[in-house]
């Protein structure tokens, strides 16, 4: 499905800060990673992948990676988790039991 971040169009614009300064760059999009286009499971992944990190922050906050290394998974694979970009199912497994 096109990506629902940057409408296809892969890039987005941000503010960004450095050593020049702020300003607004444009980056690819960081949801589609800049192809423009997401899994068709996203809308249902990014559901689920909140409902996970809701589970991770409440009623206890619990850091990413103090909760990745302790479920077994690398800190970028559960965050893509959470932010709905990769199937979050195995994740909602562990957090429910
Ligand atoms: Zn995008």
């Amino acid at each position: 499905m096109i990506c629902p971040t940057c409408n296809g169009r892969e890039e987005t614009i941000v503010l960004a800060c450095g050593p020049d300064g702020c300003g607004f760059r444009v980056m690819p999009c960081g949801t589609c990673d800049g192809t423009g286009a997401v899994d068709d499971r996203y809308p249902t992944w990014k559901q689920q992948g909140r409902l996970c990190k809701e589970k991770r922050c409440m009623p206890i906050y619990h850091d990413l990676k103090e909760m990745a290394d302790l479920l077994g998974f690398d800190v970028v694979t559960m965050s893509r988790m959470e932010r709905g970009l990769s199937d979050p199912a195995s994740l909602l497994l562990l957090l429910e039991a």
